[in-house]
């Protein structure tokens, strides 16, 4: 069985820092990913409050730091962790679809994955109109009508991005306030995008192809179809948090993680980082709780 001293789940921007910082203490250290190196942050269009850069792609930030941290730690791609058993001190076993590992500190940065709205035709329509990722389906809807549904940060940003690569996108939004930072709500404005406020989603229909959705106007509590090429759901995001559940990591309500100050978990050897633990969900944010996890179990292996 290969052994490492840290073994991280997940590879987004929190798995990879917390992967340079323990390599850089000289720790051996394994990433598992489910998915291809970056996960979500790959989805992230445009960022402008990542600091360093006035603005950044995610999959332009997670190429810059995947290659940083293949200096310091291995990656292992499409490799889903299926079970973890924490045996004691400094002796942890985690299981892929692939292999077994044995570890002495665990560290979860596996991150969220995006709500579904439950609106009727959903699933039908899935990539055959409907979407979830701005920067991966949006460009085949350049010259189309995209609705683009939520009101916060993500929302904002995805419209702001399939606006500026030429569709004709409205937001809509089911209060009459956008939860988005301020200046995306500027920036929106700014660039004439439309606001269906009070509104959500009934229905999504086609033919073979999306090509209508009814809307329902909450206050006057009108139904109305409009002919629409693309929408893009944006309604928030809910934790990859199997593992935790599995191992008996405490969470909060919502099933994020609880962590302390250190990125500690209430499990021995075992911290989270990233969005899967409670906290705002920011990049920077992500980072830095990935950093303090791998100098945190750094210091625990000392003792
Ligand atoms: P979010 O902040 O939770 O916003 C979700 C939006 O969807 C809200 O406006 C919510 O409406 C709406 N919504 C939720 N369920 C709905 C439903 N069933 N039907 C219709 N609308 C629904 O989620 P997010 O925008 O994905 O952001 C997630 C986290 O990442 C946040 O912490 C955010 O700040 C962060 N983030 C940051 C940036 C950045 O810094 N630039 C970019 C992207 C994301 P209500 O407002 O009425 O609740």
């Amino acid at each position: 069985m290969d052994e490492y001293d840290i073994i991280i789940i997940g590879s987004g921007p929190a798995g990879l820092t917390a992967g340079i910082y323990a390599g850089r203490q000289g720790l051996n250290v394994l990433i598992l990913e489910k998915g291809v190196t970056g996960g979500a942050g790959l989805m992230v269009p445009n960022m402008e409050n990542y600091p360093g850069f006035e603005i950044v792609s995610g999959k332009q930030l997670i190429e810059y730091t995947k290659k940083q941290t293949l200096k310091y730690a291995q990656i292992n791609e499409v490799e889903e962790v299926t079970g973890i058993d924490v045996k004691g001190e400094n002796e942890i076993i985690v299981t892929s679809r692939k292999n077994e590992y044995k570890a002495k500190k665990l560290i979860i940065c596996t991150g969220t994955t995006h709500r579904k709205l439950g609106a009727k035709g959903e699933d039908e329509y899935l990539g055959k109109g409907v979407f979830y990722c701005a920067v991966c389906d949006g460009p085949l809807f350049v010259g189309k009508r995209i609705l683009v549904v939520g009101g916060g940060n993500t929302a904002a940003q995805g419209a702001l991005f399939l606006d500026t690569i030429g569709s004709y996108v409205a937001v809509v939004h089911r209060r009459d306030e956008l939860r988005a930072e301020k200046y995306l709500k500027k920036k929106l404005d700014d660039q004439g995008i439309p606001i269906i406020w009070d509104t959500v989603v009934d229905e999504i229909k086609g033919e073979m192809l999306l090509d209508k959705v009814v809307l329902h106007h909450l206050k006057n509590d009108v139904k109305k179809e409009y002919d629409i090429d693309g929408i893009y759901i944006a309604i928030g995001e809910s934790p990859n948090g199997d593992i935790a559940k599995s191992l008996g990591v405490e969470v909060n309500k919502a099933g994020y993680i609880i962590t302390d100050e250190k990125q500690k978990t209430n499990i021995e050897g075992v911290y989270a980082a990233g969005d899967i633990s409670v906290g705002f969900n920011q990049w920077v944010i992500a980072s830095g709780e990935g950093a303090v996890a791998a100098l945190s179990a750094y210091d625990d292996l000392q003792k």
